[in-house]
């Protein structure tokens, strides 16, 4: 995973590639932002350009070393993601977070020279979670770095750290990506179609990560499907089907905030239809078919007061509403007006 993989983080890229060109590599790098956008890409894309066999301004990404180091296997790149199941020491069992006694390992280890590469790199991810006496004692590390060592932590804010720590880092900020560019990555790097990307990007948030996972996960794409046929039968549906619907769907809660976004996307693209019947600005372009036959059916203002009602669905579940509760007001606020009754 060299620098060229990796999407729109080029300003951090910039920064350490100048580091490495002028021979002006720090000893701490501390990389924020959000989780998903690739901030540990981009630590691995670092640590093989510092060891790279055959780097000039990014690492080749197929020597020896750039496999090792892609693979979790190079003895000079090591990795601390408590979460993750990977530790420098292994009898530390603490869960919770970087603990004492993986800082105290990293201090041991550190004192030697690199053993096949020409740079140590340590990345410590969810730096946050450090406890203050395992901070307390990262700290003589960063206070007297040994040579030929680099330290990552990895944060998605500088605030839980303790301000010592992040004043012997050079600061490496990570941003959101923007729709488009995780759009682009997922046609051109994981294959996936156009309409489906479309929608993918627009859901998740700016990270990258996350898109990949939704796009690689049978499960996810089910559940996509699942609740876009739900959406479609509920313009049919009576108020008992109604009800029935939001019992079957109030069952996983931790779902609820898909199911909200997936329904706003839908309606909004309906409305977007009536408006502009430009393919282009559809988000569910999978499902255009479905979009151009429900438009002439829906007014836009009966569209508006669905989005609403998605809206304060959303402004509910925040409020720890009951998730039964909260799909039902929701799926009987969705419903198509009543026919006209003939007098
Ligand atoms: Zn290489």
């Amino acid at each position: 995973m060299p620098f060229r993989d990796l999407v729109n983080q080029d300003h951090a890229v910039l920064l350490l590639r100048t580091a490495v060109r002028s021979s002006r590599v720090s000893h701490a790098y501390l990389f924020v932002g959000p989780r998903g956008v690739g901030r540990h890409r981009t630590a691995i894309a670092f640590a093989q350009l510092l060891n790279c066999e055959r780097a000039n301004s990014d690492a080749c990404g197929q020597c020896r070393a750039c496999t090792l180091i892609a693979s979790g296997q190079h003895p000079d790149v090591r990795v601390v993601d408590v979460a993750g199941g990977r530790v420098l020491d292994p009898e530390d069992t603490t869960k919770t977070g970087i603990g004492i006694k993986q800082v105290l390992a990293l201090r041991r280890e550190v004192v030697y020279p690199p053993y096949q590469g020409r740079w140590k790199v340590y990345v410590l991810a969810d730096a946050e979670t450090m406890t203050t006496e395992a901070a307390n004692s990262l700290l003589k590390v960063l206070e007297e770095p040994p040579d030929r060592v680099v330290i990552i932590l990895i944060a998605e804010s500088t605030v839980p750290l303790l301000p010592t720590v992040v004043s012997r880092c050079q600061l490496v900020r990570f941003s959101l990506i923007p729709a488009p560019a995780i759009e682009r990555a997922l046609v051109e790097r994981h294959g996936v179609p156009k309409g489906r990307a479309r929608f993918v990007a627009a859901l998740s948030g700016g990270e990258l990560g996350r898109a990949v996972r939704w796009v690689t996960s049978e499960e996810t794409q089910q559940r996509r499907e699942r609740i876009l046929d739900l959406l479609e039968r509920l313009e049919g549906a009576d108020p008992l089907d109604r009800l029935d619907a939001a019992e079957e769907f109030s069952k996983d809660k931790d779902d609820l905030p898909e199911l909200l976004e997936i329904a706003l996307y839908w309606y909004r693209d309906i409305l977007v239809w009536q408006q502009t019947g430009e393919d282009d600005r559809l988000i569910n372009l999978d499902r255009r078919d479905r979009i151009v036959a429900l438009a002439p059916t829906l007014s836009p203002a009966l569209l508006n007061a669905r989005i609403q009602a998605v809206e304060d669905a959303g402004d509910a579940l925040e409020r720890n509403v009951h998730p039964r509760l909260l799909l039902e007001t929701l799926f009987l606020r969705i419903a198509p007006p009543p026919a006209p009754t003939r007098r």
